[in-house]
């Protein structure tokens, strides 16, 4: 294995003693960025080749949990020091002037943040297009999309541009970029990670989670990232404990005891192209092959076709109060004072000027939704449905460890082909939603190729249930041998 396809747990052992020289590591990433960085356009930002190997010289000589490994972090999360684009014009000239929580945490394992990755502008997109600094291609077949809204972060751990990545779920952007890239990507429980130094789109929804090739590097960096900070009035005191061994477990042990639903409504529904259906069937029966109980379930109550329109209400009321703040004066590029009537005139030519469409579309829609008379009808009617949703999650994770679910319900679509249709673009979200309006935690697995593309299914678990996903994921990733993959585009 090169040095830019090891795992990150192997990669730190390698470098503290030595056997792979911190050049070599941060040359052989470099290399492959070099080759492959203009086709792909992963990254924003990127920190130079010296600054890195000067950090990293400096990073294994402690032995943090993750010494010396380069993690891309996806561009609405604050990197001191670094721009925090979010994708969008609106912030093209804004510098972090500190670091999220969650990056304090990595820096303070000896993780080194190797630059800023590409994605859909404030997170809002589900294919990577959305972004203003041009869209991201899938590393495993580069007409199509990596998914969104962590592009960047996906394609990059994909094609070997760097070691580990997060991103950021509101509504899937880990999972649906994840599921179309080979890769394991966990949305964890709300209030397990801090979103402090995270750029909001809608608070209520999201959450800062791990990417990894394999589910040891998975549980490795959701261990480094999740725990109390009181910078964070969502956060939450306790923490899933053993996730590490969770992995061993799922490696070395059977399945047996644990009970899986596989969630029957995607079977039937006409948004589930038919090849994510029989990747679901094949993930169930691996399931039972590992020793597992599988039993079919519905949701009903047409649930998931609630749950979508419920989570666009959602996320745009929440994204209209929490964008408002871009207005050419506390952020966003100031405009020389040309004569202007009013304040309003000046706000409204810098947002009309510097947010993207899909933005300003969202922020319109939000505030009409939640206007005098509309809101009723819309956002409170959507409150309504995100309890029915987590209402019935929780029944059927009573009787069971966790639920089989799509993540992405259809193969990567290519270029150009949703993005002028935001009702097409929406419906790739179908199955990744669920686990945000309820705050429950989520992963993604990667279970087999369609045409050339290691495609994933969801499994969806309790609040705090971290561990035990960890675990069947693990079971899973011995069962399909997709560990460790890297794209060669
Ligand atoms: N595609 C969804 C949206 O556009 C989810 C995005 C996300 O999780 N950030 O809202």
């Amino acid at each position: 294995m090169k040095p830019y396809e090891l795992p990150a747990w192997r990669l730190r052992e390698e470098l503290a003693k030595g056997n792979i020289g911190v050049d070599e590591y941060v040359g052989s990433i470099f290399d492959r960025i070099e080759r492959l960085e203009k086709a792909l356009n992963t990254y924003i930002t990127l920190r130079s080749r010296e600054e890195l190997e000067t950090d990293v010289r400096e990073a294994i000589r402690n032995d943090g949990k993750l010494a010396g490994v380069l993690v891309a972090v996806k561009d609405n999360i604050h990197v001191e020091d670094l721009p925090v684009t979010c994708g969008s014009r609106m912030l093209s000239n804004y510098i972090a002037p500190y670091n999220a929580t969650v990056v304090e945490r990595l820096v303070a394992e000896g993780a080194v943040v190797i630059g800023k990755t590409n994605m859909d502008e404030f997170a809002m997109g589900s294919t990577g297009e959305t972004s203003a600094y041009g869209a991201t291609r899938n590393p495993w077949d580069t007409d199509r999309v990596p998914g969104g809204s962590s592009s960047g972060s996906a394609a990059a751990l994909a094609a070997g541009l760097a070691t580990l990545a997060l991103g950021s779920d509101t509504g899937g952007s880990i999972r649906l970029p994840a599921s179309w890239t080979g890769l394991y990507g966990l949305k964890p429980s709300y209030g397990l990670v801090s979103r402090f130094g995270l750029v909001a789109y809608a608070d209520s929804l999201e959450q800062i989670g791990p990417m990894a090739r394999n589910t040891r590097d998975l549980a490795l960096l959701l261990d480094v990232i999740a725990g109390f900070d009181p910078h964070d009035a969502t956060s939450i005191r306790e923490k899933p404990r053993g996730l590490l061994e969770a992995i061993e477990k799922g490696y070395s042990e059977e399945l047996r005891g644990h009970r899986i639903v596989l969630v029957k409504d995607f079977l039937s529904h006409p948004g589930v192209d038919k090849a994510v259906k029989s990747i679901l069937t094949e993930a169930a029966s691996l399931l039972e092959r590992l020793g597992a109980e599988v039993v079919e379930a519905e949701l009903g109550n047409k649930v998931v076709d609630y749950a979508l329109p419920a989570y666009y209400v959602i996320a745009m009321a929440e994204a209209s109060s929490n964008l408002a703040r871009y207005d050419g004066v506390r952020y966003g590029p100031k405009e020389p004072p040309r004569p202007w009537e009013s304040w309003n005139e000046y706000y409204s030519r810098i947002r009309a000027k510097y947010f993207g469409t899909e933005v300003k579309m969202r922020i319109m829609l939000g505030s009409w939704m939640l206007s005098a008379g509309y809101r009723d009808q819309y956002y409170i009617r959507a409150l309504k449905l995100r309890r029915l949703v987590r209402d019935q999650l929780l029944s059927l994770l009573k009787e069971s460890d966790a639920l089989l679910l799509p993540s992405a319900v259809t193969l990567p679509p290519r270029l150009g082909e949703v993005i002028d249709d935001p009702e097409k673009m929406y419906a790739l979200d179908l199955a990744n939603v669920l686990a945000n309006l309820a705050g429950l935690p989520a992963i993604t697995v990667p279970i087999s190729r369609v045409a050339g593309i290691p495609m994933g299914v969801q499994l969806l678990g309790n609040y705090l249930s971290e561990p035990r996903l960890l675990r069947i994921a693990a079971a899973l990733e011995s069962a399909t041998g997709l560990r460790d993959l890297v794209a060669e585009p």
